[in-house]
């Protein structure tokens, strides 16, 4: 296995010195780092990120006149700079779009995919016959890489829906990754959250930690020209410097043989994959029409197989649309929207994985009828967990009896960055990317600069219960079940919200309880946004955060039967609002991960930039 590269991740000096770095670019400059808000109001266009170097560059692109879907791609590539732990080319994601001349609602499915050597029992331990520990075993491996699908997916959507060719849309992230971001706690934190598997690979510890194998300091200014050379050679080339190419090539051949230091101290072997440059070759990103329900009269928009994010957030509001949650017994409807998730992640879990290998039953799980059988099961006392899932194919059973066997909610990790743009005609888009955990496999591709998903952790290793149909099983060239939810939502035909989040599977309560707090509670976006929150994914126990435990635990506890397991933090949302009097609200997560950033093309009252800016009416 490798002898240690030099590092590349040039460094870790404090702000003040940068221009004297090791990899200072030609035009010597300290960068700052960016002031972030978390709100922001205006009109022209609108971006939210978690990161405000991502946000300037999606603004940046507004600005030269790009439209929602160039700014997107500018800002992922960008994160996969400053945010490489939760976002980059290593990974995949799920792109929903607005598009307002054609007002019609797209996505792109860039969720990575198993090689096709992969096999059913590739989470097995052999030697036990039973699954491998998931963290860090299972996670750390090259084994969980999926071929990855994040360029695919800007390509496709830069091809369809932008104005500006990928080169261009590359430049902001490839003069961030020249010229270095500054250190914030977040970055910090989860750098050192993986120093131990860092260390373990050659590759990574020379990218991430400093020379003597610690994470940067807050403050201190980081840069990656490996990735800079990398998305350079792409803006040459283009996708096939990467699918077919040797960017490409490289993945497999990382994942096949991980860059194990000789002085690894990781304590497990490091499981290899099975990924051929053949498998990176055919990956494609495919065109997919969203999920659809219309609940209480808006128009909720997302994603659908191999994502369950757009299923099981429409069936639990539909099931919530028969229950008046806006009376003032806030209780009795958060008893009602813990129900409805319950029952809402029993079914996703019994019928929801990749559409290419198991029939899944989409229009049943978002029927209003299905909802209705499901929603008699909701009574005045929390229903012990796990629940059995329904039958979502028609006739439906209104007595209420229920039936099937038993499901519990695999693991997911809790990593994932969601942003939102809108641009100056009304497009919109809602993209969710992911490396899987906070540093995804912890391996980097030796010398290009990012690091490989470990999204093939998402199947389950085995199924749930023995003998249970189980649609989320390993297999060759099939994608793993997502939580992701990307979401739009119009109101009378015109675009109301976009908004998503990271968080394994929480990801399907928070954009629900999200759409619950603004459309039934009357909160604003950012008050929803910043709410406190609670999760069932049909566990005995929901976990909620301090606050919401603080301010709703023991009436629920004692009113509905309801118990709960307290949890630092769920979630980090971003979104944008169109307002009544058509300007745009960007929000952004506050507090959660160290918060993220919304910016506007013309903040209220500004004159620069928008003399042409229209409100959106
Ligand atoms: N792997 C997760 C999913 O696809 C997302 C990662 C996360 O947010 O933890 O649902």
């Amino acid at each position: 296995m490798g002898k240690l590269t030099p590092v590349t991740l040039a460094l870790v000096l404090s702000a003040s010195v940068a221009g004297s770095a090791p990899f200072a670019s030609a035009k010597p400059m300290s960068p700052q780092p960016p002031g972030k808000q978390a709100v922001a109001i205006g009109v022209g266009g609108a971006a939210a990120t978690v990161d405000p170097d991502a946000t300037q560059s999606s603004i940046e692109v507004l600005r030269r006149g790009g439209d929602a879907v160039d700014a997107a791609v500018a800002a992922a590539a960008t994160l996969g700079v400053t945010e490489p732990y939760v976002a980059g080319i290593g990974g995949g994601g799920f792109m929903v779009v607005y598009l307002a001349k054609q007002h019609r609602v797209v996505t792109i499915d860039g969720r990575e995919t198993a090689p096709q050597a992969f096999q059913e029992d590739a989470f097995i331990d052999p030697a036990t016959g039973k699954p491998i520990p998931f963290y860090p075993q299972r996670v750390t491996s090259g084994m969980a890489v999926g071929v990855p699908g994040t360029l695919a997916t800007w390509a496709k959507a830069a091809t369809l829906y932008g104005t500006m060719p990928l080169r261009r849309l590359l430049q902001p992230a490839i003069r961030v990754a020249r010229h270095g971001f500054v250190v914030d706690q977040t970055y910090h934190n989860q750098t050192e959250m993986n120093r131990p598997r860092f260390q373990a690979f050659t590759s990574s510890r020379a990218l991430f930690l400093t020379p003597d194998g610690q994470a940067p300091a807050v403050g201190s200014v980081v840069r990656n020209p490996e990735l800079a050379k990398t998305y350079e050679l792409i803006a040459r080339r283009g996708a096939p410097a990467f699918y077919g190419g040797p960017i490409g090539a490289a993945v497999a051949d990382t994942a096949d043989h991980p860059p194990v230091a000789p002085d690894s101290e990781i304590g497990f072997p490091i499981r290899s994959g099975v990924m051929t440059a053949a498998d990176v070759a055919a990956y494609t990103a495919p065109l997919r029409s969203p999920t659809h329900v219309n609940y209480r009269g808006y128009d909720v928009y997302s994603m659908g197989p191999p994502s369950s994010g757009g299923s099981t957030v429409g069936e639990a509001l539909n099931i919530l649309e028969g229950f008046d949650l806006s009376s003032p017994d806030r209780a009795l409807a958060l008893h009602r929207y813990i129900e409805a998730s319950r029952l809402a992640f029993a079914d996703r879990n019994r019928w929801v994985g990749d559409p290419a290998y198991v029939d899944v039953p989409l229009d049943g799980l978002l029927s209003k009828d299905f909802a209705a059988e499901r929603r008699c099961l909701i009574g005045s006392h929390a229903a012990t967990s796990p629940v059995a899932p329904g039958d979502p194919h028609p006739p439906y059973d209104t007595t209420c009896t229920g039936g099937g066997a038993s499901e519990a909610t695999g693991v997911e990790g809790t990593s994932t960055n969601h942003l939102v743009v809108v641009d100056g005609s009304g497009n919109v888009v809602s993209y969710t990317t992911t490396i899987e955990q906070i540093a995804g496999s912890a391996i980097a591709v030796p010398g290009d600069g990012f690091l490989l998903n470990n999204e093939l952790t998402d199947f389950n290793p085995a199924p749930s219960s023995p003998g249970t149909p189980d649609p989320n099983l390993p297999a060759g060239g099939k994608r793993p079940r997502s939580s992701m939810s990307p979401t739009i939502v119009l109101h009378d035909g015109s675009p109301f919200l976009a908004l998503g989040s990271p968080g394994g599977a929480t990801i399907i309560t928070t954009v629900l309880q999200t759409l619950l707090d603004r459309i039934d509670f009357g909160l604003s976006l950012p008050e929803a946004i910043a709410a406190p929150r609670a999760s069932n994914l049909n566990s005995a126990n929901t976990s909620a955060e301090p606050a919401f435990l603080a301010q709703y635990g023991s009436e629920l506890s004692s009113r509905f039967g309801q118990s709960f397991t307290s949890t630092p933090e769920i979630g980090a949302e971003t979104g944008i609002e169109f307002l009544p009097d058509g300007q745009l609200e960007a929000a952004a997560e506050p507090v959660r991960r160290g918060g993220g950033d919304a910016e506007v093309v013309c903040p209220a009252f500004a004159g620069k930039h928008c003399s042409k800016a229209r409100r959106h009416r």
